[in-house]
């Protein structure tokens, strides 16, 4: 039995897969906060490049990656698709479990492959200097490696309370050449302006977004980044599914059950998206879960409802599942899991019952990630740690059914700078939290009105 299932570099994918191209019904277009019409390209150009706009509408099913971005990509990829014997055995299940793991690039996660892709179009546009936020820092360390790799200088606007409790993020940012500031900052109006009403104020992803945007909003040199959400980012996650489908045909396996933990939903389109046309033809049975946690459940209890993208209410409003763009977040440890939103792709297909989804608290997701570490030997992120949950409990309800299902769950991160938050739960110091349903009622009523 193979273990590991690896593709050569000759293999790789040559372009992205557009699910835009194959949906039954089309997505929602962004809306102008002002106007209230569908945003133009000349709306986005001040923040993006004129490519990556192209690519947020476009309904080509397939977009060629340039071959300067596969050079940089291939010094990870293609990654391996691997069979969770050990774990397979420890659950006694007839299930096949796979995991695609992404945790082999630079930066640990699956977000260099759109943050290579977004440096070079902004280089090839001229663009000489990019702004981001992060949480966790996992998306601030890969758009900086991707700013080292084309020669442009990075600016990251990183969520206060993942600063102060993730130190050795920042030092992969630094050393990759990015700058990095703590968010609510003092180098923004938007940043001053939390500041002033809450000096204390820990920081979200919302906050920091305002920040960055208006950061490449005033400066001529400068385009914004954004490391999940938009549609761009999700077809060039593609890669991910894409290999996944010759890797499975490869072992000789027709997947059941496809499984990703969804922050703002990359890693979990990444793998999904290329399967779409899959279900759609033939396939009605082939399941595609998000994983989220109970403190940010916007797809298991957000609705589908225009929301702005960030706290202070600068970008277009997206249509998608949302607690709300006041939500602020508890402090669980899945840091890149904590934005009010969710991409409007993955927001569709839920509406369209093309997808599902499943919350957890902490506490099971973390007993799931010491398991498959004692088993698979992976210490996962805390965000993958979710998907893990899940894939395991598929596998014991095919215990539970006798059924042997094929199982992939896409490793997104390795937890190597979140050893704390495995820390505090050898210690027994977390906390199962639920977002309460009056702070999501209170938080809609603050959403923009459409008519
Ligand atoms: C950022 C991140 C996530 C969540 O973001 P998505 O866009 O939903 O994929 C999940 N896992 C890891 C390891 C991350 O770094």
């Amino acid at each position: 039995m193979e273990r590991k299932i690896l593709l050569s570099e000759k293999e790789m994918p040559q372009a992205w897969y557009n699910v835009a191209a194959d949906l039954p019904t089309p997505l929602a277009p962004p809306i102008h906060p002002v106007t209230k019409k569908p945003v133009g390209p000349q709306d986005l150009a001040p923040i993006f490049p004129m490519e990556l706009i192209k690519q947020e509408v476009s309904t080509e099913r397939w977009i060629a990656i340039p071959q300067p971005v596969q050079e940089v990509l291939k010094l990870w990829r293609p990654t391996p698709l691997v069979r969770a014997l050990n774990l397979e055995k420890k659950l006694g299940t007839p299930a096949h479990i796979y995991y695609k793991n992404e945790s082999v690039s630079p930066a640990g996660s699956h977000k260099p492959n759109t943050a290579i892709a977004q440096a070079y179009y902004n280089k090839m546009e001229g663009v000489t200097r990019l702004t981001t936020e992060t949480g966790a820092g996992q998306w601030g360390s890969a758009i900086s490696f991707a700013c080292a790799q084309f020669g442009l200088k990075c600016k990251v606007y990183m969520v206060r309370v993942s600063y102060d409790q993730k130190p050795y993020r920042k030092s992969l940012m630094r050393l990759w050449g990015g700058e990095v500031v703590a968010s609510p900052s003092k180098d923004t109006e938007a940043g001053r302006n939390i500041l002033a009403a809450n000096p204390n104020s820990t920081g979200s992803l919302g906050i920091a977004i305002s920040e960055a945007v208006e950061d490449a909003a005033k400066h001529e040199d400068t385009k914004y980044t954004l490391g999940s959400v938009l549609n761009h980012v999700m077809l060039h996650q593609t890669v991910i599914g894409l290999e996944v489908e010759k890797q499975l045909a490869m072992a000789g396996e027709k997947p059941d059950v496809l499984i990703g933990c969804t922050g703002g939903g990359s890693n979990f389109s990444g793998l999904v998206l290329p399967f779409v046309p899959l279900k759609l033809k033939g396939r009605p049975d082939l399941r595609f879960v998000a994983v989220e946690p109970t403190a940010c459940p916007s797809l298991t209890k957000g609705p589908f409802r225009y929301d702005f993208g960030d706290t202070a209410g600068m970008t277009p409003l997206l249509k998608m599942n949302t607690l709300g763009h006041t939500f602020m977040p508890s402090g669980i440890h899945a840091g890149g899991l904590r934005y009010h939103g969710m991409s409007p792709i993955v927001s569709h297909l839920k509406e369209n019952g093309l997808c599902e989804a499943v919350a957890y608290a902490q506490n099971p997701v973390f007993e799931a990630a010491v398991m498959f570490a004692m088993t698979e030997g992976i210490v996962v992120a805390p965000e993958t740690a979710h998907a893990v949950r899940a894939a395991i409990d598929e596998a014991l309800r095919c215990k539970a059914e006798k059924k042997a299902r094929t199982i992939v769950f896409n490793l997104s991160g390795h937890g190597h700078f979140d050893l704390s938050a495995y820390d505090a739960y050898l210690n027994k110091q977390l906390s199962d939290y639920e977002h309460p349903e009056e702070a999501i009622a209170e938080a809609l009523t603050h959403l923009p009105k459409m008519d």
